[in-house]
């Protein structure tokens, strides 16, 4: 593997770590992180009483989701999120009462590679399942926030692996039909990204003899990075979706 692949891997692929709450603050007598009251500000209740049963509901919470999460690391929002200052600016207008929400935290700014988000953009855009602004935002949001080191889904700030597979499927349905063996996620995307880019990823042809199997077909266990510090402390459910 060269050099300059190697050091793609190891940033899409560090160690997992689904730690990574932001600051709680105590309102009314409860422990709300930084990331919950802004999901709160932007949708009126905390992300774990979010209802999503319908679609535009889904759609909402996902936006919230990863806007309250990006927003809760410091930094520009925008970059954060993946988008331009002038989506970011549709999307509230589109999606939100709230026109913008305020950036916390101090985390170090994160090193991305351009070049590396854009190949996953684009990826994700080739698959799109859904017309409009939406997709195309959310390819973005997704391929930017792929470039944090947990499981995707917990990277976008949702509650559960399902959330994010549920996403995939209404608006990336052909990469949902694909993942049929049901990878990791961020795994899958960059499988996909060593067969059309010539990414180096899998060091055999046959996931079955892979030393890397229990990495891409593990369990993506977690706990949500967008939720109330009470929520927070709860016994995470097992996550087989
Ligand atoms: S198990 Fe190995 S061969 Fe299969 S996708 Fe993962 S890295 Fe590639």
């Amino acid at each position: 593997m060269l050099s300059a692949e190697r050091d793609v891997m190891v940033r899409a692929f560090p160690e997992i770590d689904s730690g990574g709450y932001a600051s709680a603050v105590t309102e009314s007598g409860r422990s709300v992180t930084d990331a919950a009251r802004v999901y709160r500000d932007l949708t009126g209740v905390l992300p774990e009483a979010a209802n999503i049963d319908g679609d535009a509901h889904f759609d909402r919470h996902v936006l919230a989701s990863i806007l309250a999460l990006a927003s809760s690391e410091g930094g520009s929002l925008a970059a954060r999120a993946g988008l331009t200052d002038t989506e970011l600016g549709d999307l509230f207008s589109h999606w939100f009462l709230a026109r913008s929400v305020e950036s916390s935290g101090d985390h170090e700014a994160s090193v991305v590679d351009a070049d590396e988000i854009g190949i996953v953009r684009d990826l994700l855009l080739e698959n799109r399942s859904s017309e409009g602004d939406y997709g195309r935002w959310l390819a973005a949001m997704i391929a930017r926030r792929a470039m944090e080191p947990n499981h995707l889904w917990e990277d976008l700030g949702l509650r559960d692996r399902s959330e994010l597979t549920r996403l995939i499927a209404r608006h990336f349905a052909p990469l949902a039909r694909r993942n049929d063996k049901n990878m990791r996620w961020k795994r899958f995307i960059y499988r996909m990204m060593c067969e059309n880019d010539g990414f180096v990823m899998c060091s055999t042809p046959v996931c079955s003899n892979c030393a890397d199997y229990a990495l891409c077909y593990g369990a993506e266990t977690g706990t949500s990075r967008v939720t109330s510090a009470a929520q927070s402390s709860a016994t995470p459910a097992e996550q087989t979706v």
